[in-house]
Parts: C-alpha cells; sequence; structure tokens
C-alpha cells in the first residue's frame, strides 16, 4: 500500500500521467492557486494563501476536501474561498453571517 503524495510532492512529479484520477485534480487546484497568488482578505486586504487561512501548510492543507474552516491571518474575519464567474479566479469573501445574528 502507498502513501499518499504530499501537495509539494504532487507539484513536483515529472510524469503527471502516473498519477491517479484524484491526485491530479489535487494538483490541478494546487497550481491554479500558486499561479494566480494569494487573494487579498475582504476586510483588511492580508493576502494569504487558503492552507494559510485555513491555519495549515501547503503539504497539511487538504485541498479540493471543503474541510477547511478559513480566517484571515490578518484580522481574523471568517471567510469562505469564492470562485470567479468569468476569470476563474479565487478570491475571499466573508463567510456569510449566521442567522441568528440578523
Ligand atoms: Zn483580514
Amino acid at each position: 500500500m502507498r502513501t499518499q503524495r504530499t501537495n509539494s510532492e504532487l507539484l513536483a512529479v515529472k510524469n503527471p500521467e502516473l498519477l491517479t484520477h484524484l491526485e491530479s485534480q489535487r494538483r490541478y487546484l494546487l497550481r491554479v492557486h500558486l499561479g494566480q497568488g494569494p487573494p487579498p482578505c475582504p476586510a483588511c486586504g492580508r493576502l494569504q494563501y487558503p492552507w494559510e487561512a485555513a491555519g495549515l501548510t501547503i503539504d497539511t492543507y487538504d485541498i479540493g476536501s471543503g474541510a477547511a474552516a478559513y480566517h484571515c491571518v490578518g484580522c481574523g474575519i471568517a471567510m469562505t474561498e469564492g470562485l470567479g464567474f468569468f476569470g476563474g479566479e479565487y478570491f475571499w469573501q466573508r463567510a456569510t453571517v449566521a442567522k441568528e445574528q440578523a
């Protein structure tokens, strides 16, 4: 049984055709994020990658799982990751406020 590749290992793979479907998806998402660069916090403008906002490193972050909770490294607001409609760019948005606060 082989162990799962880390994100850094996925990015360094020389023969992408050897990756599983899931690994290819993770690699694709990583490359999109790294190619775009870290998007800014909507409140304070602090630039950060999703693994940073999740309090993780690129290798401990389970990209594509949707399991992480994001908080701005700078100001601490709760954020969710959005995907631009046209350009396909990732951005941060404020997490929707819970109903009981309305
Ligand atoms: Zn912030």
